[in-house]
């Protein structure tokens, strides 16, 4: 069988609300972990967002190379990462919010 790719549920299937984590798990000895610990922003991110992130750091912050490594015009590069910074600006809030 085809292993199933997983991505992390960022929000609630029935209220929309932010999920946390509260329980991790050590697969060497078993022993789990269990409380309220609130994600990383970054990893509050879309999979294909934090992605261009990555790729963005990798090619030392430049939209020149990842245009180039994307094939997509400079423009349409940009465009991606001002939607990135406003949904970054939003999860900021929403953290704020939540204190
Ligand atoms: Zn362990």
């Amino acid at each position: 069988m085809k292993p199933i790719k997983k991505f992390l549920p960022l929000s609630c299937p029935s209220c929309a609300s932010p999920l946390k984590v509260t329980s991790l798990a050590c697969e060497a000895c078993d022993t789990t972990v269990s409380g309220s610990f609130e994600l990383p922003l970054l990893a509050r991110l879309p999979a294909d967002d934090l992605q261009f992130v990555i790729d963005f750091v990798k090619s030392s912050g430049s939209l020149k190379v990842m245009a180039q490594q994307l094939g997509l015009s400079y423009p349409t590069v940009r465009n991606r990462l001002d939607d990135i910074i406003a949904n970054i600006e939003t999860i900021e809030k929403n953290i704020k919010a939540s204190r």
